[in-house]
């Protein structure tokens, strides 16, 4: 299945803008393995306590290799405000992207991320007297079709939200700490965003300059195409029965508390990589592969990647025998043309419990498992929730 959109500049920004409080920072920023740091300045102790671990999205291992993040290996006599000064950055900074607890404590030998130079520093300071004592925001600069988790923390308790452009995202709030979970669909125009985080009165207004992913581009022949564009009205109520689900924020709240598994046991080609603009038959208009397609031997097993409940487990016209599961927090996984159902809706199921088998059912040319994963009805990279 496909998300229709326009395919925007692929324009390649890196200025980052903060404003809060009338306080106006501006920095260039790359990608950092830990993400974009905002914290307030002198640090109360409150800091980046949230674990990154707790949440699924994490970066693909080739993601981290990827950044290569300057760093520097401590020497005898150095002093880590020696350090941040030559690094630019100030010590509350440069233990916060390490990880550091005690400025006093460093070994000879030590590698600290430093970020070569000003341009690559992901760390930006809040106003002290402000409600915002930290804000992380990852993975940064985030692609077209990632899952950006913000963490927010505050002094003290506090009603948090989050709006990206003209979308609100529930912030999932305990007390003076909140996180959620922000989609940027695949055919999100590149360049800058606007982030609008508040806690209270204060906001923090983030430009993210969201790059282009690496997607290729293939046409659906017009064999298998027309099909699909001869059946509008079923194309549609497909998709109106599957959006009424995914669009709900469950009340159930988050149900897992690690990296996802992939939903097939063993190495599988991806014949359609998520995110693959595509064009059907002789009409132009672009649009983007909405999962992972994996080719498989009709009744290879389909396990669930982590916990949930089955929303919909049923034969539909597109997709074939569906399943639908919620994660909670507006996260669902869909798996579409299956040969056989193994659960029902309502069921709860727990990370690689049998969903079903691999078929062809509906419109699909042969046996494969298309598989993605939707957050508040929009359609991310699966791959990116993966665990190792
Ligand atoms: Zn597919």
């Amino acid at each position: 299945m496909h998300e229709t959109g326009r395919l925007g500049q692929w324009g390649k920004a890196a200025l980052v803008t903060l404003v809060a409080f009338g306080v106006l920072a501006i920095a260039t920023a790359s990608a950092a393995a830990d993400g974009l740091i905002v914290r307030a300045r002198p640090g109360d102790g409150s800091g980046m306590q949230v674990d990154a671990a707790l949440l699924s999205p994490q970066p693909a291992a080739s993601g981290l290799a990827a950044t290569g993040a300057p760093t520097y290996v401590v020497q005898p006599g150095d002093t880590l405000s020696a350090i941040a000064a030559r690094a630019g950055l100030d010590v509350a900074a440069l233990m916060a992207w390490n990880s550091l607890q005690d400025p006093d404590r460093l070994a000879v030998g030590q590698t600290l991320k430093t970020g070569g130079s000003v341009a690559s520093r992901p760390v930006l300071n809040l106003p002290a007297d402000g409600a915002l004592t930290g804000v992380q925001i990852w993975p940064w600069p985030p692609e077209q079709g990632q899952t950006v988790a913000v963490w927010l923390h505050a002094r003290a308790p506090i009603t948090f939200t989050a709006q990206l452009d003209a979308a609100a995202y529930p912030v999932i709030g305990q007390g003076r700490h909140g996180w959620t979970l922000i989609p940027i669909p695949p055919l999100t125009p590149p360049g800058l965003h606007r982030l609008v985080l508040a806690a209270g009165e204060q906001r923090l207004v983030v430009q993210v300059p969201i790059q282009p992913g690496a997607f290729s581009q293939i046409n659906i022949p017009a064999a298998v195409a027309d099909p699909i564009l001869a059946q509008p009205a079923q194309v549609q109520a497909d998709l109106t029965r599957v959006t009424a689900l995914w669009t709900v924020f469950g009340a159930d709240g988050w149900t897992t508390r690690s990296r996802f598994r992939l939903p097939l046991v063993g190495d599988y080609p991806r014949t359609s990589p998520y995110g693959t603009r595509r064009t059907y038959g002789s009409d132009p208009a672009l649009s983007a592969h909405a999962g992972e397609d994996f080719s498989a031997a009709p009744g290879t097993p389909v396990y669930a990647p982590a916990d949930g409940t089955v929303v919909l487990a049923e034969l539909m016209f597109v997709r074939g025998n569906a399943v639908l599961i919620d994660h909670g927090h507006g996260v669902f996984t869909g798996y579409w043309h299956l040969s056989k159902l193994d659960v029902q809706a309502g069921q709860h199921v727990t990370a690689g419990q049998r969903l079903g088998a691999v078929g062809s059912t509906g419109l699909s040319t042969g046996a494969h498992l298309h598989w993605e994963l939707r957050i508040a009805g929009m359609a991310v990279d699966p791959l990116q929730w993966v665990g190792p």
